[in-house]
């Protein structure tokens, strides 16, 4: 009987056997030597993977509900307006937040399966002035990603704080703090950097660090940077206790990203979506997100005539691979497929393989074996 099954729901990830490994060691002191200088190598090796140099890293239990909440309220006085460009489920939980803490704002939504245009953002901004412009990298309901990029470069001569949520995105797709003047990207551990839930992750700008200073009092006590600030900079303080075992365990996973190296790493991400999607294709489904606006972390596939959600998942579950259903509106609809963090080829034909005998059991047709051929003429090149 198989037990083990392949997590492709797009996040949490499978968990590489190093990272596995750091996590089943037995639990340190929280100031000790060893991990103070774990605590350390992180807190600077995620630095490198958003290319910022002068910005300040944090690192706190929790998940990355909490790093958009810690995004928001050390960004933006109880006056100033928030602008979140949203596409799809996450967009909308960061108006939530701002909804929930009294903060001002105002959200601009696409249709789902898109994302805003640089131009809707650059009208935006000519005529109201924002305090931060926060965007959903990778909207992991929708598939959707934001050209973030685009975005920065309008951004270029504002004032306002740039926040990216890069929870589906950080680590396998390429985000350039300091090139694109970023001021805050938030993440979190579950997904490209595979490392089981549990960590809100954020880089934070010169300037953002800066503007929060000039805040007076934040709605918020474990959340503000400013009582993080001083373990951040020497992690043999106490503020309040870290996840000893998780962040050992981010640690590593982070010396995977940088051993791979992180153009390689992005293009993997990039090559392991084409192959699956070229298979997807082959098998005759289509894609819930719109062509110019695909993700590299994952897919988000339609269901074809005659698939339904609860009796295909729950099949490909016994075929060995697990993958989502939708979120929201698309619930039934879509399943969602993650392609991310340090998954493998074999695990890509494994789930492959197992797609096609799913198919067949449901009596789908199909020509098979097409599919994992589509996928092998990507990755061999
Ligand atoms: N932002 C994005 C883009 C996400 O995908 C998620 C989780 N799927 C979150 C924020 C919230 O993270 P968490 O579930 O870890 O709180």
């Amino acid at each position: 009987m198989q037990t083990e099954k392949l997590l492709l729901i797009p996040g949490p990830t499978p968990i590489h056997p190093r990272i596995l490994n750091s996590l089943s060691s037995p639990t340190i002191s929280h100031v000790s030597p060893i991990f103070v200088a774990e605590f350390k190598e992180a807190l600077s090796n995620l630095k490198k993977i958003v290319f910022c140099k002068d910005g300040e890293p944090f690192i706190v239990a929790g998940t990355g509900t909490l790093a958009m909440e810690m995004a928001l309220l050390n960004s933006v006085d109880k006056g100033g307006k928030i602008l979140v460009l949203s596409q799809g489920y996450f967009g909308q939980r960061m108006a939530q937040i701002a909804e929930a803490f009294g903060l001002k704002y105002d959200l601009i939504e696409c249709e789902w399966g898109k994302a805003v245009l640089p131009e809707v953002l650059e009208k935006s901004l000519s005529e109201t002035k924002y305090e931060a412009v926060v965007s959903t990298h990778v909207d992991t309901c929708t598939g959707g990603c934001a050209p973030v990029k685009d975005y920065a470069e309008v951004l270029k001569n504002h004032e306002s704080i740039y926040i990216i949520d890069g929870v589906c995105a950080t680590g396998g797709i390429e985000e350039r703090m300091d090139d694109w003047n970023v001021d805050v990207i938030l993440t979190a551990a579950q997904k490209c950097f595979g490392v089981p839930p549990g960590l809100a992750m954020l880089v934070v700008s010169k300037k953002g660090l800066e503007k929060r200073k000039t805040l007076k009092a934040i709605p918020a006590f474990y959340s503000d940077w400013l009582r993080w600030l001083p373990i951040m900079k020497d992690p043999s303080k106490y503020f309040s206790t870290p996840c000893v075992n998780e962040i050992r365990a981010f640690c590593e996973s982070t010396k995977i990203v940088l051993e791979e190296g992180l153009e390689k790493r992005f293009s993997r991400h990039a090559l392991m979506a084409r192959a699956i999607r070229a298979a997807l294709i082959e098998l005759g489904f289509t894609f819930f997100t719109e062509k110019p606006f695909l993700a590299d972390t994952l897919s988000v596939v339609n269901y074809p005539e005659g698939i339904e959600d609860t009796s295909f998942r729950t099949l490909y579950y016994e075929n060995g691979v697990v993958v989502a259903g939708g979120l929201g509106e698309t619930t039934g609809r879509v399943f969602r497929l993650g392609h991310m963090g340090n998954i493998s080829v074999s695990q890509v034909y494994f789930a492959l393989e197992a797609l096609e005998k799913t198919l067949s059991a449901l009596e789908y047709k199909f020509d098979p074996g097409s599919g994992l051929k589509a996928a092998k003429t990507v990755l061999r090149g």
